[in-house]
């Protein structure tokens, strides 16, 4: 295997050889925009069905699941594109899709810190990577201190994740505007006046459309029911669409002193990040749909202001770059393969590690270490 100091250094990288033309990236956004406005009109039906319309309780229910496709899909496919700046070439354009973020109930002022910079920028190291920071319910890294209820975290966690929606809205977004930091890192500005009060107005509009404009319609109890429920599967296929590429047994985890930018930045994201492929058309097709493009992770992380609808074009150019080059290109071979990745490495992380374990698992000791 050729290692980096084998390039020249006149070598175009990586990222420069899957990069898509002018045009392609044109045409990316353009389906970009078609899609954006195919999910707004199946939110806004599946909402108007749901709140509105005289039908029955196995109805609603259903209205209620295509809702939560909808919200699923505007995460992925145009918050994420938004606030990568990668909507649009206009970044106000860009930032009102990026918006869609306070509509389902986070803040997409404080999203863009933790995702764009604290996430893409140390994607997999303990201590800045807040994806992967889940302390105190679970154990996520080696490097991480381990707890006796860890054991069982490949069994609670799963339930955990369901959370991550309702979190954002009602807890750790309030947290970070109080300490003015997440983690241990310090918001990069202090929020003005004017951003803290979006950011309210914004929680505000979630709890008004999701909440109490249905309560003027049905009992209380009910639109809380449906809320919670619809809530927990929207968070619950966020956290694992996430999850699966970064958080898998096949994926490496590094401390703070590993290099992870300038020219090893693209070796450091192809080490942390995995892609999935399908082979069944229709539910690859679905889901590329579903999860934004975020199937191609790889290429995400590596050129994150592309148009998500790029990622298929681009995919087999830098995997024959990689191949090219000797270095590793990681994939699920399924959504199952996937899944059970993940679930192994929860389970892997919650056992007790031996008092070597951090001497063993040393990135650069480990099988794939010397890329
Ligand atoms: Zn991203």
């Amino acid at each position: 295997m050729k290692t980096v100091a084998d390039i020249p250094l006149s070598s175009p990288s990586l990222t420069q050889m899957m990069m898509p033309t002018a045009d392609e990236i044109a045409w990316g956004r353009r389906r970009l925009h078609r899609k954006a406005a195919f999910i707004a009109v199946l939110a806004l039906s599946s909402y108007a069905a749901l709140v509105f319309a005289p039908v029955g309780f196995l109805l609603r229910v259903g209205f209620a699941l295509v809702l939560v496709v909808a919200c699923v899909a505007t995460a992925t496919g145009v918050m994420h594109d938004g606030n990568h700046g990668a909507f649009s070439r206009t970044t106000r354009v860009a930032r009102i899709a990026g918006w869609s973020s306070d509509l389902l109930g986070a803040s997409s002022y404080l999203w863009r810190f933790k995702h764009n910079k604290l996430h893409h920028g140390n994607t997999n190291v303990v201590g800045f990577d807040t994806d992967i920071d889940q302390m105190p319910f679970a154990r996520l890294a080696p490097q991480q201190p381990w707890h006796p209820r860890h054991r069982y975290q490949h069994l609670y966690m799963w339930v955990l994740y369901g959370f991550l929606t309702i979190q954002w809205f009602v807890a750790s977004d309030y947290a970070t505007l109080l300490h003015r930091k997440v983690g241990n890192h310090a918001l990069p500005v202090t929020p003005r006046k004017r951003d803290v009060a979006l950011i309210l107005f914004g929680k505000l509009v979630h709890l008004g459309w999701a909440i109490v404009l249905p309560m003027a319609f049905h009992p209380w109890w009910g639109v809380l029911g449906f809320y919670v429920a619809c809530s927990w599967l929207v968070g619950f296929l966020l956290a694992n669409i996430f999850q699966l590429a970064h958080c898998v047994d096949i994926a490496e985890f590094f401390t703070p002193d590993a290099p992870r930018r300038g020219s090893d930045f693209e070796l450091h994201q192809l080490r942390t990040t995995v892609d999935i492929r399908c082979k069944v058309p229709v539910v690859r097709g679905f889901l590329h749909w579903l999860m934004g493009g975020l199937d191609y992770q790889i290429e995400h992380h590596l050129a994150p202001k592309l148009p998500h609808t790029t990622y298929q074009l681009i995919a087999p150019r830098l995997e024959a770059a990689c191949a090219e080059r000797g270095v590793e290109y990681r994939v699920h071979p399924s959504v199952t393969a996937a899944v059970g990745s993940h679930a192994r490495w929860l389970r892997q992380m919650g056992q007790e590690p031996v008092m070597s374990e951090n001497a063993k698992i040393r990135t650069d000791d480990r099988p794939n270490g010397g890329v």
